[in-house]
């Protein structure tokens, strides 16, 4: 048994992980609220500064039960074991450490009904446990083995229900599982997207080229829910961490679900992004649209834009002169081209490219968006993209970020010399994880 050591946390670091100083060194352990005393167990070797707490000596006021058997072992949630209140403070507090410097950072806006069985995409990964029974679950956190989960938390609950047919017919059929190591069976994850009225469509990924019983399968979801608009075949049979591959067949259906927003009805396909927490989205689009204050003469360019649902947003809710959207995605802009066309909206186009690209031909062709919206990867944008928008020098910038790191560093060089961040307000967009949704309004300074 290794030494136990008495700690006291004193914050929490972006992984919500709880940090304390033992010895003149920092450490951080998942499960430790700021100002608990803790006995801890050091780690060593390639975990060197993290820490496992064994025991809650004085807890926190704000400590509560986590409503989750797979808490701590699954690795998708990490805040669970602190009331919701709190958990928007420990958020409001990682927006504050990276953006403080650009200006003043509002308190996270969560919505608490909406902290759970919000997710609209979910992948359940499978593999079979020690008795041979098909388990689906995700996997942890650091490894490919599969935890076993029936019944998420933040997940729509129609998949888990689904999930629960597939688990059954493959065990009464003896279908087995994909194995990635000697690649022999088929079904390797399964994918779902829920509409906001429970529309289902299920995504089932072999890795397998041949998968004689997808016809029955397909029959059997279909009879047994209702809910269940279609079931695609996707067959991704490379050794990758990707999900999907690139070939697909719908079995049942339609290839996609319809999803509201914002009051629009809008095309999803398996590839398309979509925001997983449909109702937080709809207020960050409407926040972020309502802060750009677009004028009727203005032209706005939606960068990275997924399938259209901030620049169709703009449309409905504003009088732009113009709207582009630009997504590197092909199914993306494909599924907001349809978008459009069903919506029969006007001054509204999406073109197929990378981002920075199309902003250096636009520039290079004279073209001129004066108010240029952006919601890039975690990653952040491009150096190619924040250059070119520096060059286009645009009077007003909304910029939406899913990781408050990459948004500080894109901040950083938009304000050197010519913006201010007016507005900056994060989103519990993704409850129960450590992750924070930002929209900052950036301003041309006075030349
Ligand atoms: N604004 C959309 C999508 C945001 S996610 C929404 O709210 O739904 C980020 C999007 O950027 C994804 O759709 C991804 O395909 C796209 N993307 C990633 N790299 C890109 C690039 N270099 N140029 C353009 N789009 C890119």
């Amino acid at each position: 048994m290794s030494k136990k050591y008495i700690v006291r946390c004193k914050s929490v670091n972006q992984n919500m992980n709880g940090e304390f100083v033992f010895n003149n060194s920092n450490f951080e352990a998942p499960n430790l609220l700021p100002g608990e005393k803790a006995s801890v167990e050091l780690l060593y070797g390639k975990d060197k500064g993290k820490a496992v707490v064994h025991e809650i000596i004085e807890p926190s006021a704000e400590r509560i039960n986590p409503e989750c058997q797979a808490y701590g072992s699954c690795g998708g949630c990490c805040i669970l074991h602190t009331n919701y209140d709190n958990q928007l403070k420990l958020k409001t507090d990682t927006a504050r450490k990276y953006l403080e410097r650009y200006g003043e950072v509002r308190d996270c806006i969560g919505l608490e009904e909406r902290r759970f069985n919000y997710r609209n995409k979910i992948i359940a990964t499978l593999s079979l446990d020690k008795k041979g029974r098909v388990i689906s679950g995700l996997y942890e956190e650091t490894t490919h083995r599969v935890v076993p989960i029936t019944r998420c938390r933040l997940e729509n609950e129609h998949a888990a229900e689904v999930m629960a047919t597939i688990r059954e017919f493959m065990d009464k059929g003896r279908i087995k599982p994909y194995n990635e190591d000697n690649r022999k069976g088929t079904l390797r994850h399964v994918l779902f997207r829920v509409s906001a009225e429970g529309e289902t469509l299920v995504v089932l990924v072999s890795g397998n080229k041949i998968f004689p019983e997808k016809n029955k399968l397909a029959k059997i979801i279909a009879e047994k829910h209702d809910f269940v608009a279609g079931v695609v075949l996707n067959y991704n049979t490379k050794k990758t961490s990707f999900v999907l591959g690139d070939n697909e067949e719908v079995l049942f259906g339609n290839g996609y679900i319809t999803d509201r927003m914002c009051g629009m009805e809008f095309r999803i396909s398996p590839r398309s992004f979509y925001q997983v927490n449909t109702p937080v989205a709809e207020k960050i689009y409407t926040d972020a649209i309502m802060r750009a204050k677009i004028q009727p003469e203005d032209t706005v360019l939606d960068a990275y834009c997924g399938i259209g649902t901030i620049a169709l947003t703009a449309a409905k809710l504003t009088n732009a002169k113009e709207i582009l959207g630009v997504e590197l995605n092909q199914a993306a802009v494909r599924d907001a081209k349809e978008n459009v066309k069903r919506l029969g909206m006007k001054n509204i186009s999406f073109i197929c490219d990378d981002a920075g690209d199309y902003l250096n031909a636009a520039i290079g062709a004279d073209i001129h968006y004066n108010c240029i919206i952006m919601d890039p990867p975690r990653r952040g944008a491009s150096e190619s993209f924040i250059k070119a928008v520096l060059r286009m020098n645009p009077e007003k910038i909304i910029y939406i970020s899913c990781n408050p790191e990459s948004l500080a560093r894109d901040l950083r060089a938009l304000t050197i010399k010519k913006y201010n961040v007016d507005y900056i307000q994060p989103y519990d967009m993704f409850a129960g994880t450590a992750h924070v949704e930002t929209v900052c309004l950036l301003t041309r300074k006075a030349q």
